[in-house]
């Protein structure tokens, strides 16, 4: 009869519509061949950032830290550290202490910066960041202690020493006026200066993957890698001196800060970036930089999802072909709420779906939601690991090794809070880099705790070079 007909039409339509979302997802889907390839070029790039005749055109900037070794447990003292640049600005104390019993106590307060301060000019940005220290140095009564400080600086510095990194380009939400190009310990210098309220000693920048490396390191001496796969992303290693050519001297090693957030600037992805990851990159603070980045970290996952829902709207797949306009907000899909919808899936997804019929269209479009955000954080996960296992190869190559045993620092709020992202990103380590045994661990507040660590490392090295 005619509703027989109408049924047949619509399950027709609904079987071409499934045929064309899956068509859209599979472009997400990469194989361990493509994975291999993301592998290797990924080695071509660190190697144009470590030689001097490639490395000012490098997009992996592969960054010397002056940090030359990981703790050593000797380390102690009251220091003062900053964390700009995560999810959360922070301002903390941090007493650590040596000998038998060795302990790290931490007091830290959480401050915002409002988007027009992260958006402002620098002089407003840092004079913000030294009202929240003041704050923070009233809450503990410790206005009139000169304390060293270690400032975890999350964006590509250009250092000359421990305690100088020009900023190259701001990253991620910031886009101050007249701070890239500049020292920034000199920016947060002159802030405290123009406050004339209190004195600090600016002893360290730090980049977050190399205070998480030295957090873990603390605990774990195996640990010469840092990782944060958070709002961006990043890592940095211990690399041999006579390999990092832009620095005098063949002995021993030094971390380096690799940047790879900017890994396929130069177009070495586009093969595997789609058009909403084109899309993405179009509508960002910083269009056709950090593209690797925008592929695999928390700040951009949730825009690559919104393009895609919004594309098969159009199509006429979803929401009857309506676009909210929640669906029209930039920004509106944190790691959160990606993190939620997938964790839903597992608890509710059998039960929902086995028992419906093919015309129950919400279950069906909430079941296309979660695909997307399925895909897109699968894809984060293995091109994450795809630069990873690039990373422990190099150094197992480095050390003339057969086999590697090598742990990692993480950090980060996606490898936190995805219920899927670090299975994914760890189980691609390993089918890719076979003759390394890869150890995951995560760090506790690596941010304030690796910032104290080299800021107590400094100090030390500035006491030995005053006597
Ligand atoms: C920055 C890196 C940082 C990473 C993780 C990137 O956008 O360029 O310096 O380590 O985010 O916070
Ligand atoms: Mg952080």
């Amino acid at each position: 009869g005619k509703g027989a007909a109408m049924v047949t039409a619509v399950a027709y339509r609904l079987a071409e519509h499934s045929r064309e979302i899956a068509q859209t997802l599979s472009e997400f889907r990469l194989t361990t061949e493509q994975l291999l390839d993301v592998k290797k070029r990924m080695k071509t790039e660190i190697q144009n950032g470590l030689s001097k005749s490639t490395q000012d055109s490098a997009t992996v900037k592969m960054l010397p830290t002056f940090v030359n070794s990981t703790p050593d447990g000797s380390e102690h003292g009251d220091f003062l550290a900053l964390d700009l640049g995560g999810t959360n600005f922070r301002v903390l104390l941090v007493k650590i202490r040596s000998g038998k019993r060795r302990t790290v106590e931490m007091h830290n307060k959480i401050y915002a910066i409002p988007l027009e301060v992260m958006q402002g000019t620098g002089e407003e940005l840092f004079d913000h960041i030294v009202q929240c220290i003041s704050d923070f140095l009233d809450y503990m009564g410790m206005k009139n202690a000169r304390l060293p400080l270690g400032f975890t600086f999350s964006f590509p510095c250009r250092q000359t020493s421990l305690d100088a990194g020009i900023l190259v380009t701001w990253t991620k939400g910031f886009k101050a006026t007249d701070c890239e190009g500049e020292d920034v310990v000199g920016l947060l210098r002159e802030a405290i200066k123009r406050r004339e309220e209190f004195d600090l000693d600016v002893v360290a920048i730090v980049n977050d993957t190399v205070g998480t490396m030295m957090t873990c390191a603390y605990e774990e001496p195996t640990c010469e890698i840092g990782l944060i796969a958070g709002t961006g992303s990043n890592a940095c290693y211990m690399e041999e001196m006579r390999n990092i050519e832009m620095i005098e001297g063949d002995e021993g090693r030094m971390c380096v800060n690799m940047e790879w957030g900017a890994f396929g600037d130069n177009g070495c992805l586009d093969d595997i970036r789609t058009e909403y990851d084109r899309a993405v990159d179009d509508l960002s603070l910083n269009p056709g930089k950090q593209r690797y980045e925008k592929m695999c970290s928390g700040m951009y996952l949730g825009e690559i999802v919104r393009n895609i829902l919004i594309d098969m709207t159009k199509r006429g797949f979803l929401f009857r072909g309506q676009i909210s306009e929640t669906l029209k907000t930039r920004g509106i899909f944190e790691t959160k709420f990606l993190s939620q919808i997938e964790s839903d899936m597992i608890l509710s997804g059998s039960a929902n779906c086995g028992t419906n019929s093919l015309l129950n269209v919400a279950i069906t479009r909430v079941f296309i939601v979660m695909q997307v955000c399925g895909v897109v954080s699968h894809r984060a996960g293995q091109i994450c690991g795809a630069g990873m296992a690039a990373v422990v190869d190099k150094i197992r190559e480095n050390r003339g090794l057969d086999h590697l045993d090598i742990t990692v620092g993480v950090d980060g709020t996606l490898y936190k809070l995805h219920p899927h992202f670090s299975g994914v990103m760890i189980q691609t380590v390993k089918e890719l880099a076979p003759q390394c045994n890869v150890n995951f661990l995560l760090s506790e507040d690596g941010s304030g705790k690796g910032a104290a660590l080299i800021t107590a490392v400094g100090c030390r090295l500035r006491q030995e070079l005053n006597n």
